[in-house]
């Protein structure tokens, strides 16, 4: 069986060999996320994207914006 990372999540659409484009949904198992495709025979594994080599801080200087910041409570 394949295994494929993916940094999506929930649904990974994928293509398979006889061009459909197939949607699958990662389920949450002990050690995190995945799913099996049947049609493919592929394990897809949801692995968190590396963080930013820069940090996003709220500068103290600046008015308070909306953004993505890295606050710790975007854990999802
Ligand atoms: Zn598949």
């Amino acid at each position: 069986m394949r295994t494929v990372y993916v940094a999506e999540y929930p649904a990974i659409q994928h293509r398979h060999d006889n061009g459909d484009i197939v949607t699958v949904r990662l389920k949450r198992r002990a050690g995190g996320f995945r799913v099996t495709c049947q049609g493919c025979s592929t394990e897809f594994i949801y692995r968190k994207p590396a963080p930013s080599a820069i940090s996003h801080f709220k500068s103290p200087i600046l008015p308070p914006i909306k953004g993505n910041w890295d606050s710790g409570d975007d854990d999802h």
